[in-house]
């Protein structure tokens, strides 16, 4: 129990690390992924935020939608930075509109960070089902966002969804049926594909919808994928295991270090895809790997956890261990995306919560939040270096490069 939980809050220090690094010090503009289904007729809203806030006076957005599926009705600002002039929403819906804020007599920059706006959406009769991108992007490439001195101010961009339903449409649902993993070959969890819209499901009835990828069970063995001298990692063979793994990467030796201990494998034979997200339910899975698969007494008590998931006993084992406690009391939520905040928080946990000598630095970690404690002992121990050297991006997904980095740093 003493070691899972140090493993644990390794594997967390390792998460944060990469993140310093991929983020090159750009503010990150991003939408929401709209949690509830929505169907013709409906209305939603959609929050377009900004974390990483590195002060500015001015800024453009332009928000990009399926004009056959969506109807932009209105806009109201958030607290970040007031209306500059953003044009009156228009009675000819284009798909695409650019929404100015900040304001051009500022006496100082803006910082802090939350909703820059909230748009409202309605769902057409034309609609047809599926999840639907709301992308956001810079609308002039250069000088969209400028500070009080009038330097651009770098910023990313990471796009929104929602998900159509459509009266009367009924899910075509296509099975691919569950692979058990090999020593060396990743293994699937059965999974449905619906035809018509193109959405994924744990179930036959549809009812349980699921990421993409999620069904993934990483490969078992410990056979090195290419036989060249580890300690040479510039040793050109070296490079040829995953085609999205470059030595260059801060998550190259990770990578390579995770594949071969069987804590991972590829999304594919020659794709690891670094930049994807991690799911609670592949994250407890690594944690539950890297510890040595012990079972649990008993299964876990969610309803979203079927027994013969391939993370089954591992969140069973997590809970018992109570390195988590689900959502609620009846749901895991195993396709949910995992948060960094949720990611150090298990570390801690599992380390057995130790106190830090003192709080982080970050400002976006509010002292009250439950997971302050575990981030002040991360950043404490070196195990993150945060997001920036003031935010550490608590809401931000876990990408797997970042997981693997975070737990090779750990357990190496
Ligand atoms: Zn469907």
């Amino acid at each position: 129990m003493k070691r899972v939980l140090i493993c644990l809050l390794m594997l967390l220090l390792v998460l944060s690390l990469p993140a310093a690094v991929s983020a090159a010090g750009d503010q990150t503009v991003y939408g929401q992924k709209v949690e509830a289904p929505v169907s013709a007729g409906d209305t939603f809203t959609y929050e377009v935020s900004l974390k990483g806030n590195l002060g500015m006076v001015v800024g453009a957005v332009r928000v990009t939608w399926p004009v056959q599926d969506l109807k932009l009705n209105s806009i109201q600002f958030g607290s970040v930075m007031p209306d500059n002039g953003t044009a009156p929403v228009s009675s000819t819906n284009k798909g695409r509109f650019t929404v100015v804020f900040g304001s051009d007599t500022a006496k100082q920059n803006y910082t802090g960070d939350g909703v820059l706006f909230t748009l409202t959406f309605e769902v057409l009769e034309t609609a047809t089902a599926g999840r639907k991108e709301i992308a956001l992007s810079c609308p002039h490439n250069a000088d969209d966002f400028l500070d009080f001195d009038l330097n651009n101010v770098p910023t990313a961009f990471e796009s929104g969804s929602v998900t159509v339903t459509v009266a009367g449409h009924v899910h075509d649902l296509v099975e691919t049926p569950a692979k058990d993993s090999t020593d060396t070959e990743p293994g699937n969890s059965a999974y449905w594909t619906c035809s018509g819209c193109g959405l994924y499901f744990s179930d036959a009835e549809g009812q349980n919808e699921i990421e993409p990828d999620s069904w993934i069970i990483p490969a078992q063995g410990t056979t090195p994928s290419d036989p060249a001298d580890p300690s040479n990692p510039g040793n050109p063979g070296a490079d040829s295991f995953f085609e999205d793994v470059k030595q260059t990467d801060y998550f190259y030796n990770p990578v390579k270090w995770a594949v071969e201990k069987g804590i991972t494998s590829g999304v594919s034979k020659t794709l690891f895809g670094p930049a994807q997200n991690c799911t609670r339910g592949q994250v407890v899975t690594f944690l539950w790997i890297v510890n040595g698969k012990q079972d649990a007494a008993k299964a876990s008590p969610f309803t979203d956890v079927p027994a013969d998931a391939y993370f089954a006993k591992a969140v069973a084992w997590a809970v018992e261990q109570g390195i988590t406690a689900g959502l609620s009391e009846k749901e895991f939520g195993p396709a949910k995306t995992v948060t960094r905040a949720q990611f150090v928080t298990m570390l801690w946990v599992a380390k057995g919560m130790p106190a830090a000598s003192a709080a982080s630095n970050f400002t976006d970690v509010p002292a009250n939040a439950y997971y302050a404690k575990a981030v002040a002992w991360a950043f404490a121990n070196d195990i993150t270096a945060g997001k920036s050297a003031t935010s550490f991006a608590p809401d931000d997904p876990c990408t797997r490069g970042q997981i693997v980095t975070f737990l090779y740093n750990a357990y190496k």
